[in-house]
This record gives structure tokens, C-alpha cells and sequence, in this order.
């Protein structure tokens, strides 16, 4: 393996300090991404690159394939699979990268840490039955989505590149291999604690801990109690992440232990879905089967992950085993108020109200009950509201809605707020553009069946830009035509 940069070539700006790899031993493993055939660069993320301080033009071509494919170490990386557990739909397993390298850490041009990890890379110690490899249709899915997210102001780890590998690997059926390069804050979980705490290794856990305050919470160093600040810094976090996910109508789709992000990012895009009509029980992943990770079901979900994180941390919240699980249990039990709080408050800018009124939770409420009972589209009816007259659309003309609209008039008008000021805070909450499911599967079509890109690139262009509303991409507003099965989707191993 040689360094990214030759004489001739222009610096790609790689600026690697990899204090991951200085932590104790047991939390990862050492080891190359496993080379592949025939690399082809076919997703750039050119402002992405820009803003981590890399050099697009360094990176086009085949040069970046070499490098986004694992087949030529960038000069300063320390690649390792990380080690780490999870509950997977309740049931405590054992993991670590099982597909994924992490690459090291980027220091951007502000100063921030980031971390350049691939995934489907090849195996590792922790493949267990996989085949280290990833299909090219998860790995563009998984670009699209989180580079959404990433627009609608989500807190989401983000797609760098993605490189079909000219190999194939074998799932239903034979498919073209590709490797996405994932950047983050961090890659520490709830499951990276869990494994610390699995190993029944305390300095392991304490150093992993420590660490994590200082690379994500600094300003807690100095806490009292740093570890309790911890754990109430993490669910403030993760209480803020998902009702941004609810306002939106995001469905994770595994909230999994290991697919929860210390930093408070989105992380794992596999059966990942918006949705349309507005109904709680909402679930698209094909292994969901109970709805345990159904929409309305993610604040609950998150709390219970909070829980099993703050079990990990009570040797060091308190020696007094007793008085750490009384802190512990106080702190994960103030999640639904602090949930509560970003929720509303989200509620309250997609409604355009701008002060509070004691019934604004029942004015939501009441709203959220008509458009399940009608199956109203939950992007296009605050979008609809947004514009001021009594929609258009069907729904609005059941008599209940109307009723539901007088009042929220009526309340628009006991706020000093101009309407058009309400109007502004109304369409910079909630996006015209959401990346629809038949949208989606039709830009993956084209690119894996007929290697056509530019349906992708377009999509991603709309996407980019969810708050604005051109009138020539008003056909990427529209939910899925009426369909005999329901959308499903699949974790993308
Ligand atoms: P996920 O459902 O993507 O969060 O993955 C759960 C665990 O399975 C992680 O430890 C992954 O690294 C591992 N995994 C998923 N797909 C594969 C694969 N094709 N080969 C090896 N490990 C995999
Ligand atoms: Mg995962």
C-alpha cells in the first residue's frame, strides 16, 4: 500500500489523528480493508469533501476508487474494526464491525473530528456468518437518505463517496458489491459501552467513558458528577434527535442498541423510511414484525436503549451500587418531558405559532387524530396548512377538519405575530420535499439496473433543498401511487 499523494498529483488533504486507535486495545481491532477487483468511483460528495478539508480534485477518478475502495491507504489512516455489542430487537448480542473499517479520524479545517469509516469493506474478526460485503442498492440508499436527513437539519452521519467494487456478492440473488464511505462525529453507541461493560473491564470502561466526554461533551469534564452528566447529556441528545425524526415523519427502523449514537447522530441507515399518510403504527422493515420500532413507537424505544446505556455506566456514576441506580433511574426517567419539550416546540414552528397557549398540546393532538382518521399525507398537510386558505384537499373538507382549521385561525390571531411571520416559521419547519419511497426506489432502479445515475443525482439536487418549493418539483411532493402491496424495506445486509 502506498500514500494517497505522488509527485504529480495534488495533495488529497488527508489530516488523520486517530485518537480511537489509542484507546485501550480491547474496544477494536487492527486490520486492513480487504482489497477488491475492479473499483469504480460512481458517488462523490464534492461539498462534503470540500468541508472536511479534502481535495475533490485529488480524489476523482481513479484515485479516489482506489482510495474509497479500501485498495490504497490514505497516508496517516490506522484502519481497525471496532468492537462493540447491541440489543438487536431486545436480545443482547456480542457484534463489533462486521463490514466496516474505521479509517481514522479527520481533523477539518474547523477544527472538528471526524470519522472516515468504511462499510462494506470485507470481513473482520466480527463477520460471524457475513460476508464483510455490501450491495450497491443499500449503499446508495443509505447516501440518499442520510444526505436528506442531513438538509432537513438533522444531526446524521453522512456519505462521502460510494465505490462499486466489480465484485459480486450473493444475497436473494447475485448483486453488484459496493463500499460507502461513512463520515461521523464518533462511531460510539450505547453498544460500544455495552461491550466495555459485557467484558467486565473497568478501565476499559472508564477510559472509554472519559473519553467520550472529552471528544463530545467537553464543557461535563468538570462536572461533579461527569458520568451522570453523561448519561443526562446523552438523552437530552437523543430526546432532541427523535422528535426530529417524528416532525419529519423519519422512521429509523431499527433502533438496535448498537445503532444508537453516543454523539447524537442518525447512524445506520438500513430499513430506514418516510412516511406518507400519518399512522403511528407505521413499520416498512420487512423483520419488523411486531412494529417494535414503528413510529410512534421510537421515543418509547429510545428510552428503553437510555436504560440499558445507563446500566453500563453505574459502577462509575456511584460506588454505592443502590444510590447509582437511584441517579441513573432519575436521569433516564426524565426522558418523555425533555422529549415532550422538543416536540412541542417543534409542533408549535410546523403550526406556526410563536408564543404558547395551555391547549396548543390538545390544538396538535386533535389535528394528528384527523389526519390518521382521514390517512391525510403528513408532509403535504402542514405544507398545505402553511399556505393559509382551507386546503384544497379532500381532507380538509370533512366537517371535523374544519372545525380543527376555525380553531387554529382563531389562534394564529391571538399572537402578535404577522401572518406572513407565521407563515415564514411554518415553511422553514416543514419540507415540501421529503425523499418519497417510489422516488427513491426509482433512482436505485436506475443505477443498479441500468447504471444510470443521473435519476439519483437529480432526486439528490430536490433533495438538497426540502424547505424550498420550485413549482417544476412539484411531482417529487406527491406520495407513492396507490399500490396493492404495501412498501417494505430491508436492513441491506
Ligand atoms: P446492522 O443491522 O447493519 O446494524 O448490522 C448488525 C451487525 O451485523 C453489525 O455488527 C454488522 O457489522 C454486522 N453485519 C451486517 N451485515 C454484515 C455482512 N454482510 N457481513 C458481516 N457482518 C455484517
Ligand atoms: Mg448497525
Amino acid at each position: 500500500m502506498t500514500p494517497s499523494s505522488g509527485p504529480n498529483r495534488p495533495d488529497a488533504g488527508w489530516t488523520f489523528d486517530n485518537s480511537y486507535a489509542r484507546l485501550p486495545e480491547t474496544l477494536y481491532v487492527r486490520l486492513n480493508p480487504v482489497p477488491v477487483r475492479a473499483p469504480k468511483l460512481v458517488v462523490f460528495n464534492t461539498p462534503l469533501a470540500r468541508s472536511l478539508g479534502l481535495n475533490p480534485e485529488a480524489l476523482q477518478g481513479d484515485e479516489g476508487a482506489a482510495v474509497f475502495a479500501g485498495n490504497k491507504i490514505p497516508e496517516g489512516a490506522e484502519p481497525l474494526a471496532q468492537a462493540y455489542a447491541g440489543h438487536q430487537f431486545g436480545y443482547f448480542t456480542m457484534l463489533g464491525d462486521g463490514r466496516a473499517i474505521l479509517l481514522g479520524e479527520q481533523v477539518t479545517p474547523t477544527h472538528d473530528r471526524v470519522d472516515i469509516q468504511f462499510k462494506g469493506s470485507g470481513k473482520t474478526p466480527f463477520s460471524r456468518n457475513g460476508d464483510g460485503r455490501a450491495a450497491i442498492g443499500p449503499m446508495l440508499r443509505e447516501h440518499i437518505i442520510s444526505e436528506a436527513l442531513h438538509a432537513l437539519g438533522i444531526p446524521t452521519t453522512r456519505s462521502l463517496a460510494v465505490v462499486t467494487t466489480g465484485e459480486p456478492v450473493f444475497r436473494e440473488t447475485t448483486l453488484q458489491g459496493a463500499i460507502l464511505t461513512r463520515t461521523a462525529a464518533s462511531h460510539i453507541r450505547v453498544g460500544t459501552f455495552q461491550y466495555a461493560a459485557a467484558r467486565d473491564n473497568p478501565d476499559a470502561l472508564r477510559t472509554l467513558a472519559d473519553y467520550t466526554i472529552r471528544r463530545h461533551f467537553p464543557d461535563l469534564a468538570a462536572a461533579g458528577n461527569s458520568y451522570l452528566a453523561l448519561l443526562q447529556a446523552v438523552m437530552e441528545r437523543q430526546a432532541s434527535l427523535v422528535a426530529r425524526w417524528l416532525l419529519v415523519g423519519f422512521i429509523h427502523g431499527v433502533m438496535n442498541t448498537d445503532n444508537m449514537a453516543i454523539g447524537g447522530e442518525t447512524i445506520d441507515y438500513g430499513p430506514c423510511a418516510f412516511m406518507d399518510a400519518y399512522d403511528p403504527d407505521t413499520v416498512f422493515s420487512s423483520i419488523d414484525q411486531n412494529g417494535r420500532y414503528a413510529y410512534g413507537r421510537q421515543p418509547q424505544i429510545a428510552q428503553w436503549n437510555l436504560a440499558r446505556f445507563a446500566e453500563t455506566l453505574l459502577p462509575l456514576i456511584h460506588e454505592d451500587q443502590q444510590k447509582a441506580v437511584s441517579l441513573a433511574t432519575e436521569a433516564v426517567s426524565g426522558f418523555p418531558d425533555t422529549f415532550r419539550h422538543f416536540w412541542r416546540a417543534g409542533m408549535r414552528a410546523k403550526l406556526g405559532l410563536s408564543n404558547q397557549e395551555a391547549d396548543d398540546g390538545a390544538l396538535v393532538e386533535d389535528l394528528l387524530d384527523g389526519m390518521q382518521r382521514h390517512g391525510a399525507d403528513f408532509t403535504n398537510t402542514f405544507r398545505d396548512l402553511a399556505a393559509g386558505a382551507l386546503p384544497e384537499a379532500s381532507v380538509f373538507q370533512a366537517s371535523d377538519f374544519k372545525a380543527w382549521f376555525e380553531r387554529w385561525q382563531a389562534r394564529l390571531k391571538r399572537q402578535p405575530d404577522s401572518r406572513e411571520a407565521s407563515r415564514q416559521l411554518m415553511n422553514t419547519h416543514n419540507p415540501a420535499i421529503i425523499p418519497r419511497n417510489h422516488r427513491v426506489e426509482e433512482a436505485l432502479a436506475a443505477a443498479t439496473e441500468r447504471a444510470d445515475f443521473s435519476v439519483m443525482e437529480k432526486l439528490l439536487g430536490v433533495l438538497s433543498h426540502p424547505y424550498q418549493d420550485p413549482p417544476e418539483e412539484a411531482g417529487y411532493h406527491l406520495p407513492a401511487p396507490p399500490s396493492a402491496e404495501p412498501y417494505r424495506t430491508f436492513c441491506g445486509t
